[in-house]
């Protein structure tokens, strides 16, 4: 049986990218290594649609958000923070271990950020150094508009604008430089179609400003020992260096695709996956959904724990469940990095087969249609 993930990280790997990665290590001091990095710095600004620096570091998706936190602020600095799920509830935990003074939107979830809340909170709090926004909230599958609350943001205050991009970079549309984003992080297993083990950090010019001022205490994740040794190639600490020989490989690809035409994949898997979900009878969870990932509610008569045991035994299909209320009332099919049409009518069908032989009443083939129909769709 062939194994297949749709999961929002980790999420597949390019078998090209496999083999590059399992060949024999390199030394990361020595000037191969350098042009390899000194090619990925090129091509994460290509990523971002940015010409500030990216910064690559070794962690996951959080510890570049964490780098963000310690290197940019001080301690009883006050910033916003979305919270409409599992990963903006974080970034409204993580800040308060450090010392800063934490302002939260309430975002129900599925649901994103509005105009007014944000507007609202940084009315009551005019000396906000900083707001953080989750691009697309993988808990819940709902994209925030970005590009509109950043316009928002620069036009009534000071704050930086902070964005966790971790499934969105690759997805959806980011254009760093133009919409005025001052931090923007994404990690290695995601959209980017490698292991999980880095995580990257672009910085506006404020965003570098406020780092020659913060006064939190910090050594690795130390963004200011990050710049200094990127702006030679090169990193403060070893690097998991066969992730960046990944990397460098995935962003290639990328570059061929084009960004926008990447953009658009996902934008049309999404839609393809929703068609064929609804096809079949099911109904979508969000309400702004993202590119990355399809949240769908369980449906009625269905038990998950049987429906996820029969799509991952017997078709070998792993996909990601509903996390803290929504246990076994929602689950998540992702469509990020590397992924196909075909890989969605292949997921859209063992979807109806297991729905069937979990009892849920609806005609067969009416979801596998839908997705083809959208794929096809002029
Ligand atoms: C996966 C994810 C994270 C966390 O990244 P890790 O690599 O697991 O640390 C943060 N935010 C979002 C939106 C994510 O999808």
């Amino acid at each position: 049986m062939k194994k297949r993930l749709f999961t929002p990280g980790p999420t597949p790997i390019p078998e090209t990218i496999m083999l590059k990665m399992a060949e024999p290590i390199v030394h990361h001091r020595n000037p191969e290594f350098n042009e390899i990095l000194t090619r990925v710095n090129q091509n994460l600004k290509y990523l971002f649609q940015t010409e500030q620096p990216v910064l690559t570091l070794t962690c996951s998706g959080t510890g570049g958000v964490e780098s963000t936190f310690v290197s940019l602020f001080s301690p009883g600095d006050k910033i916003i923070a979305s919270n409409g799920g599992k990963f903006g509830e974080r970034w409204v935990k993580m800040p308060k271990v450090f010392g800063l003074n934490v302002v939260e939107i309430k975002v129900e979830w599925g649901k994103a950020p509005t105009e007014e809340q944000i507007l609202t909170a940084l009315k009551a709090n005019p000396d906000t150094k900083a707001v953080y926004l989750t691009h697309s909230e993988t808990s819940t599958g709902a994209a925030t508009d970005v590009k509109t609350l950043s316009k928002l943001i620069r036009e009534n205050s000071n704050a930086l604008i902070c964005v966790d991009g971790i499934t969105a970079v690759g997805a959806h549309e980011m254009r760093f430089d133009e919409w005025g984003i001052d931090v923007c992080v994404t990690g290695s297993q995601k959209g980017l179609m490698i292991p999980p083990g880095l995580a990257f950090v672009a910085l506006s010019k404020r965003a570098i400003e406020a780092i020659e001022t913060s006064k939190l205490p910090r050594f690795y994740l130390d963004l200011k020992k990050a710049l200094k040794s990127y702006a030679d190639n090169d990193t403060p600490w070893t690097p998991a260096i066969s992730l960046i020989i990944g990397v460098d490989l995935a962003l290639q690809k990328i570059r061929e695709e084009g960004i926008e035409n990447v953009w658009a994949r996902h934008k049309r898997l999404a839609n393809a996956i929703r068609a064929g979900v609804v096809g079949a009878g099911l109904k979508l969870f969000s309400e702004f959904p993202s590119f990355a990932v399809t949240p769908v509610w369980v449906p009625e008569g269905v038990e998950w724990k049987q429906f996820n045991k029969i799509l991952k035994g017997k078709y070998g299909i792993t996909i990601a469940g509903g996390q803290d209320d929504f246990t076994g009332k929602i689950f998540r099919i992702s469509h990020l990095g590397y992924y196909d049409e075909l890989d969605m009518i292949t997921m859209i069908g063992a979807l109806e087969m297991t729905l069937k032989e979990c009892g849920h009443k609806f005609e067969i083939g009416s979801g596998v249609t839908a997705t083809l129909n959208a794929l096809t769709a002029k």
